[in-house]
């Protein structure tokens, strides 16, 4: 783009549009510092590698969940699912009028879903976990919109980790944010998204995203893929009839048509978290207690002793950057 077709504008320009248009927060990455600090250096995903022209900086929008969703206790609520894909859907009609008018102002911008998955990374196994082409919660963390939790979810300080992504690639030329330096998880010794989580795939500092894939997209390809081979594999016709018309198919078929339960799915780790502003106001009183495990407990116990110790695991370690320092080591001296 020659200067001559743009407006100039700032960051507060871009984060008063976007906030009119419907988003709940919005942040501003450099897109540089991420190409920088990809967190899976293995298999970086940078800004850099979707756009040679336009990532110079990485827009975070953020749009809340509604309480009254996560009042409710199960996981599996198809409540939850589809109030969920629909708080995505107008985060995503916010994210493309935020696109036309960056561009309007001369500043081509192209948007990046928190539900497009990398297809050069498939191989052909439905049950491997698939990543983003661009880790939003990542991204989150370095526009300055928060830190991520015990088991990588983004917590933010308004609503906690109650909030779908999205982010806008431009390289307009405003001022980014950065990063928070310390982490807005209270650790193990809160240990409420461990309590809480059905398939007990969390861990210190880390998470099991295989295992949590089953949940948080329960009937998304895995299990389409797992369900029309149960058919194929059953051999008799009469069966094969009765499993078409199951309740597994008609949730599959649901799923498909909006993306409820393949986008969406399990948030208790979300749901039950003490942080953000909105958890006294809204949530604390349906705080729904997580399981009560003395073996998940004891686990969130060593894993608290550890850190007391100045032991802290290499999850930790290498997500320090965006889990940020733990202060609350410091109060417990
Ligand atoms: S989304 Fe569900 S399964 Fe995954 S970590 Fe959170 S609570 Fe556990
Ligand atoms: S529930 Fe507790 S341990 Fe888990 S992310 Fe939230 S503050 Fe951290």
């Amino acid at each position: 783009m020659t200067d001559a077709y743009e407006t100039s504008l700032s960051a507060r320009d871009i984060k008063d549009k976007i906030r009119a248009l419907g988003a709940d927060l919005v942040g501003i990455a450099d897109g540089a510092a991420m190409d920088a600090h990809p967190p899976d250096p293995a298999r970086p995903r940078r800004p850099g590698d979707i756009s040679d022209h336009d990532a110079g900086r990485v827009i975070v929008i953020a749009k809340r969940l509604n309480a009254g969703t996560t009042r409710i206790a199960r996981w599996d609520e198809r409540h939850k699912y589809y109030n969920d894909e629909l708080a995505i859907s107008a985060l995503e009609d916010v994210a493309l009028e935020a696109v036309l008018w960056l561009e309007d102002n001369g500043h081509p911008a192209l948007i990046v879903p928190p539900t497009h998955v990398d297809p050069w990374g498939y191989d052909g196994d439905p049950q491997k976990h698939q990543g983003a082409l661009l880790s939003l919660p990542h991204a989150a963390v370095e526009a300055g919109l928060g830190t991520l939790g015990l088991n990588l979810q983004l917590l933010t300080p308004e609503f906690g980790p109650r909030v779908v992504l999205s982010a806008i690639l431009s390289s307009v030329p405003v001022e980014a944010d950065g990063p928070m330096k310390d982490a807005l998880c209270r650790g193990p010794a809160c240990g409420r998204c461990l309590n809480a989580c059905p398939g007990d795939v969390i861990g210190h500092w880390q998470r099991d995203w295989e295992g949590c894939d089953r949940y948080r997209s329960p009937h998304g390809f895995a299990q389409l893929t797992d369900f029309l081979t149960t058919i194929i594999e059953a051999g008799d016709p009469a069966r094969q009839k009765a499993m078409l018309r199951s309740e597994t198919s008609f949730n599959l078929w649901q799923s498909i048509l909006r993306g409820s339960g393949v986008v969406t799915g399990c948030r208790r780790c979300q749901d039950v978290c003490p942080v953000g502003e909105d958890y006294e106001r809204l949530l604390g009183d349906a705080a729904h207690d997580a399981h009560d495990d003395p073996a998940r407990r004891r686990r969130l116990d060593d894993y608290a002793a550890s850190e007391k110790d100045a032991r802290l695991p290499d999850d930790y370690t290498a997500a320090r950057r965006w889990i940020g320092a733990l202060r609350y080591l410091d109060e417990q001296e």
